[in-house]
């Protein structure tokens, strides 16, 4: 793990969530991506080193409105950079982690992601994370 690459965050309003972290981190978003194959419309903040990604739900079926509808607005998942994915998923499983996916699959802001299911982090989503090399 070479360091926490963001934080993700659920929240009910994209804009208004946007707006609260404008005022927060005194800049606003430097983007906004959405994920069709993950149902998150996704907004990015950037806080020195690291990233705040805020997560709105494409719709009802969207795992953030599920967690929402549970748990409410909040820390969604903690994503770490890792320099291979495949290596880092292998070693992942061998530890025992369970994988939410069984293969690498395009996350938002270019990367490479894998989420380890919370079950068997203690309670919190994980998210791996590798750049894209184009
Ligand atoms: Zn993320």
């Amino acid at each position: 793990m070479n360091k926490i690459e963001h934080i993700g965050i659920a929240v009910a309003d994209l804009q208004s969530a946007e707006q609260l972290y404008t005022r927060l981190l005194g800049t606003g978003p430097y983007k906004r991506e959405t994920v069709e194959s993950q149902g998150v419309i996704t907004s990015f903040f950037k806080v020195g080193e690291t990233k705040i990604e805020l997560l709105e739900a494409t719709g009802p079926e969207s795992p953030i409105a599920k967690f929402l509808e549970k748990k409410g607005e909040g820390i969604h998942h903690v994503a770490y950079d890792v320099t291979d994915i495949g290596e880092a998923m292998a070693r992942m499983q061998a530890e025992g982690f369970t994988l939410i996916n069984q293969v690498p699959t395009p996350g938002a802001d270019n990367k490479l992601v894998c989420f380890l299911h919370p079950k068997t982090t203690g309670g919190v989503l994980i998210e791996l994370c590798q750049e894209r090399k184009e």
